[in-house]
């Protein structure tokens, strides 16, 4: 028995578990992907955030619910309305890397008010740039995943 306070413990939990252990499979499309595309694209895999990728797997952009009804709204025409219009897009976007803490990852969410956070593997290439390869996805629910199976005794 070590004798520390339990919430130090769970605190140390939540350091010591990375994000690459708990992240969920990213849902992407691609920038040419109308607005109505991706609402069904939300309906059918379940999921309150997309991921915008071009070629490659890389991260170009981020569209989430509001985004998607905020134009609606407009009166667009949604059929023909491409993602890359209506996007937030890089270098805006808030990434988490696999072996960052998941409270780390966490705090961005808070920090910065959003419902998840792409998981990247970030490559420089030839020309120097930056490319930010999608892998996993982190969300809110990942933590309340962890959560409970903390609260189980399970982690
Ligand atoms: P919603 O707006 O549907 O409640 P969010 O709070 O996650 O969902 O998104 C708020 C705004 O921030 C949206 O305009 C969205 O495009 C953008 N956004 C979502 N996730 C991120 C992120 N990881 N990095 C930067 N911007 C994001």
């Amino acid at each position: 028995h070590s004798g520390k306070k339990p919430g130090r413990v769970l605190a140390e939990k939540l350091h010591q578990v990375k994000v690459g252990e708990v992240k969920s499979v990213p849902v992407v499309v691609p920038e040419k992907c109308t607005v109505y595309d991706a609402v069904v694209t939300m309906f059918i895999e379940d999921v309150g955030t997309l991921f915008v990728v071009r070629e490659g797997g890389f991260l170009e952009g981020i569209v989430s619910r509001k985004d998607l009804l905020k134009t609606t709204l407009g009166g667009q025409d949604i059929h023909k309305l491409p993602l890359g219009v209506i996007m937030t897009r890089m270098p805006n976007i808030i990434y988490a890397e696999p072996d960052e803490s998941v409270w780390e990852a966490a705090r961005k969410l808070i920090n910065h008010e959003v419902d998840a956070l792409p998981v990247v593997k970030a490559n420089a290439q030839e020309d120097g740039a930056m490319v930010f390869e999608v892998i996993g996805r982190f969300s809110k629910t990942n933590i309340t995943r962890l959560f409970v199976e903390l609260g189980e005794g399970d982690y």
